[in-house]
């Protein structure tokens, strides 16, 4: 036995950092595969840890359906904002930690044969937290929608306005909310899907104003979050508060679609609403008469 422990004893080093992970949820161990092939939640408990943008459209669309758009849109330091550190090197960090340059990708994609216009948004990016950029590239995608006459599927994971960019971080909230409101004089069909922690600003623009609101299972949907709200009115909240299923009992919500049947579930809504298909040849062939970023006038030919 003397020999096992002084020969066999695995020593802390020898353990690949991040092989294993404590669940904040339910404090099982488990590992980061295990968690990565669970599509970002605990085998456990099933609680959803963020999942970043390109992951997450990986669960959508396979491979050659899905077109960025703007992806080289920055964000800039308008205000010269310096907290613990100025607001460039938080964005280069954020940038290194995210592997996108914003907290938010978006573009065109084919969805079981439909053109839809879908952005998702990256928790992992300084908290997709809405900056100008944000706020731009999800208003271009709304833009987009309408010109080509599709469906538009924002996927939101958010802190809220990103406190770095000041009152042009809140101008976002009119300026998508105002873009939507364009979108929705068009007839055009808008599916807002809450994924944890969906707050903040985002809740209070575009997260809320989808045709259809689906959340993920168990998510943090709100404007301010449940500690705010319990030291300001001083009173206990009810059992499950801001959670998907709190706001589905309330109609905030339509449906809770966990990670794994959304994308089919998505498919069975625009089947139902008779949304036009087009062949992944058409929307390819768009995109790439036009570079992937900007496209011509005119709705998609079936
Ligand atoms: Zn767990």
């Amino acid at each position: 036995m003397r020999f096992f422990s002084k020969h066999i004893k695995v020593r802390k080093r020898d353990i690949p950092a991040g092989l294993w992970t404590k669940c904040k949820s339910c404090s099982a161990m488990v590992t980061q595969s295990a968690l990565e092939s669970n599509i970002m939640s605990c085998p456990e408990c099933n609680y959803l840890y963020p999942l970043p943008a390109w992951k997450r459209l990986r669960t959508l669309f396979g491979e050659g359906e899905f077109f960025e758009i703007d992806s080289r849109m920055h964000p800039n330091d308008p205000l010269k904002f310096v907290d613990s550190m100025p607001y460039p090197l938080r964005q280069q960090s954020a940038e290194k930690r995210a592997g996108i340059p914003e907290a938010v990708v978006t573009g065109i994609g084919s969805l079981g044969g439909f053109a839809v216009a879908c952005a998702a948004m990256d928790f992992t990016y300084m908290g997709g937290s809405m900056g100008s950029v944000v706020g731009e590239k999800i208003t271009r995608l709304i833009e987009l929608a309408i010109e080509k006459r599709i469906p538009l599927i924002i996927i939101s994971a958010s802190g809220g306005a990103r406190m770095q960019e000041g009152a042009l971080s809140l101008m976002q909230l009119v300026k998508t909310s105002a873009a939507l409101a364009r979108f929705n004089r068009k007839r055009l069909l808008y599916i807002s899907v809450l994924t944890n922690p969906t707050t903040g600003g985002t809740t209070a623009s575009f997260a809320s104003l989808g045709d259809i609101t689906i959340a993920e299972p168990g998510a943090l949907i709100c404007f301010a979050g449940p500690r705010v709200i319990k030291q300001t009115i001083q009173q206990d909240l009810p059992e499950g508060f801001q959670k998907s299923e709190f706001l589905l009992a309330h109609g905030m919500v339509d449906l809770i679609v966990g990670r794994k049947e959304l994308k089919a579930k998505l498919i069975e809504i625009l089947t139902l609403l008779e949304t036009p298909k087009f062949t992944n040849e058409t929307i390819r062939g768009v995109v790439a008469q036009n570079g992937g970023v900007n496209f011509g006038p005119g709705p998609l030919e079936a």
